[in-house]
């Protein structure tokens, strides 16, 4: 193996992070699934140990840890079989409100998240008519007294039925009154217990059990405290938590990449066909141990994004190009499994097929991987912006 420098209390983390998922097996994961449930328990139980909270600053009550340790929490859930999906957003989420909101917001919201009291799992950004191009998003919020006034509809907001706080981009100023299409956007904390018909939620079905939801604003009223920082600079507020998300996102794919590869291994080497374990055919062993080989490499860049930001580096080369990787790399092999498999990969049994579409998303969202790619051609080779 190779050596992968992590602090006895990161080994730690990983340990004990192991072990609470240890009491959620495959069977739990596959019935919610089936179900099409909130895995509850798993949430609960993880929020109990403080694990939700691990990148809270202390003075609010977390643990004052860093991406690379709740990359690292997120890491250990999916490499069990289970999916942070459905609570890893507070982890980034969390971000903006620490780094742009008022100190009153901060001591009124981080403590009652470190402790679980309060949800704040989602993130609603993506609209219908705007997609990719976020400057294009026209849910609008328009100051009345000393409120706001929302409407609009956004479409993929994720936990909308689990949470209490969603993180809402609206835009203050229209697009055509700005200067910069960047600017006139403002970030706002939405409570989902107040809004009552003001917010319409509609379910979205997908091919995962990863709930999602069409929202309507119509005239929904948000006090102005809360308003995260100033009006018209949302999207760099919202910018400058993406690279944690990135190093989180990279974190999970990293997690189902050695699901699969632990799984593939264990399987090829014991199942006989033509008198030989399968793992002794190349056809059979070296998609695995490329796609293994992928998952390593992705991880280094997984761990310097990690170091980089920790270290209070605003720069996401490393962040955005460990996503990119890690998706793919879990993705090869989650392919690799179903080769080794064969049929049995396809049944709900093996904990295959569910996990193969589960680390499909991460090509997908929170951010598609062409967009990371576009990352790269401009930031960082200095080619012509391509949108
Ligand atoms: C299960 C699920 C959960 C989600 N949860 C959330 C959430 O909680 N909050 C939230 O705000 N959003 C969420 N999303 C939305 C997600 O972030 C978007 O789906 C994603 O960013 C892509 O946007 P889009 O679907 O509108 O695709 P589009 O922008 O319509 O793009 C379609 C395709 O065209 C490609 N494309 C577009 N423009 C370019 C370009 N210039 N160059 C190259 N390729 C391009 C894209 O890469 C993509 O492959 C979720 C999505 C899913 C599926």
């Amino acid at each position: 193996m190779i050596p992968n420098g992590y602090t006895q209390e990161q080994e730690d983390i990983r340990a004990a992070v192991r072990e609470l998922c240890a009491g959620f097996p495959i069977e739990y994961w596959r019935t919610a699934d089936r179900a099409r449930a909130y895995p509850d328990e798993f949430v609960n139980a993880l929020t109990k140990a403080g694990w939700l909270a691990a990148m809270v600053p202390e003075e609010y009550g977390g643990a004052g840890l860093g991406v690379m340790e709740g990359g690292l929490i997120l890491q250990e859930i999916n490499a069990s079989g289970g999916s942070a999906g459905p609570c890893h957003a507070q982890m980034y989420t969390m971000g903006t409100v620490l780094r742009h909101g008022s100190e009153e917001q901060k001591k009124r919201y981080l403590p009652a998240i470190a402790e679980g009291s309060l949800r704040l799992q989602s993130f609603g950004v993506t609209e219908p008519d705007a997609g990719s191009d976020t400057t294009n998003i026209s849910t609008f919020a328009k100051k009345q007294g000393n409120k706001y006034v929302i409407n609009g509809r956004k479409v993929f907001i994720s936990r909308v039925q689990h949470t209490d706080l969603i993180l809402l981009l609206a835009r203050t100023t229209p697009k055509d009154q700005v200067a910069r299409k960047t600017e006139g956007l403002s970030v706002f904390l939405v409570d989902v217990r107040d809004a009552g018909d003001r917010l319409i939620v509609r379910p979205i079905e997908t091919m995962l059990n990863h709930e999602t939801n069409e929202l309507t604003f119509d005239g929904l009223e948000v006090p102005e405290e809360n308003l995260i920082g100033e009006e018209g600079r949302g999207l760099r507020y919202i910018l400058s938590g993406m690279n944690a998300e990135r190093v989180l996102i990279a974190s999970e794919s990293l997690g189902d990449g050695y699901y699969f590869t632990e799984r593939s291994t264990k399987y090829a080497s014991e199942r006989i066909v033509f008198d030989r374990p399968i793992g002794q055919n190349q056809g059979v062993q070296f998609p695995i141990a490329e796609a293994y080989t992928l998952i390593e490499a992705a991880r280094l860049m997984r761990d310097a994004a990690a170091r980089r930001f920790d270290a209070g580096d605003a720069r996401g080369d490393e962040a955005n190009m460990a996503k990119y990787l890690a998706s793919e790399a879990a993705w090869k092999a989650a392919n690799a499994a179903l080769v080794t498999f064969g049929g049995y990969g396809f049944t709900t049994e093996f904990g295959i097929e569910r996990k193969f579409r589960e680390a499909r998303l991460q090509m997908t969202a929170p951010v598609s991987n062409n967009l990371i790619l576009s990352y790269v051609g401009e930031h960082i080779l200095g080619m012509p912006r391509s949108y």
